[in-house]
């Protein structure tokens, strides 16, 4: 109708959980907003993807070549956690009680829609195994089908004395998404973690 309005309200529809309706909202919010607040809002959409880069260590989002856990001198550099993708890093911190790095993944295996091994970053996970002390590898990847196929192969390859291996207890519910996980049952699952042994992996 009005094709200023109409072309915002359709670029946010496209963003994910914003309806046709929300974006009617938030267009006639912003029509009502200071000019110098869409300004602000308009720059930090623009510098996003400039501004954030990919961690050289864990693959997080970053604003520098390490992210602010991967420098930390706090964290406990031999406790790796390995996750899907960087909204699961904000979702086990949520809880605020791991004291671990992580790696993201970049996905989860699925051959039938081409994502196979050499698509996520397990070569660069068995570098930080290989030259850093990694003590455990805590397996966070969810309890999707392919999450646990995920999951089983990478205990299979990394099975080996010295390494302790384990994944988040099974009180997650069935198919979930650690970002949808609530911060008490993701911190339960963190502090129940079962160690995974090479006769349960190579079943
Ligand atoms: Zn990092």
């Amino acid at each position: 109708m009005i094709q200023a309005i109409d072309e915002l309200v359709s670029a946010l529809s496209r963003l994910p959980t914003i309806g046709a309706k929300s974006a009617q909202r938030l267009v006639f919010h912003m029509l009502e907003s200071p000019q110098e607040e869409l300004n602000t809002l308009s720059s930090r959409i623009r510098d996003l993807r400039t501004r954030i880069v990919t961690c050289r260590q864990c693959f997080n989002y970053s604003e520098g070549e390490l992210c602010p856990i991967c420098s930390s001198t706090t964290r406990d550099q031999s406790l790796i956690c390995v996750v899907e993708k960087p909204s699961d890093v904000f979702a086990m911190e949520k809880p605020g009680r791991y004291r671990g790095v992580y790696h993201i993944l970049g996905g989860v295996l699925s051959p039938i829609n081409g994502i196979t091994a050499d698509k996520l970053r397990i070569a660069q996970l068995r570098v930080r195994i290989e030259t850093q002390a990694v003590k455990e590898l805590i397996i966070g990847l969810g309890s999707s089908a392919e999450a646990e196929t995920t999951s089983l192969y990478l205990a299979r390859l990394f099975s080996r004395a010295g390494l302790r291996l384990t994944r988040l207890a099974r009180g997650l519910p069935a198919g979930a998404e650690l970002e949808y996980v609530d911060p008490v049952t993701l911190n339960q699952a963190l502090n129940e973690r079962i160690d995974i042994r090479y006769s349960d992996a190579a079943e």
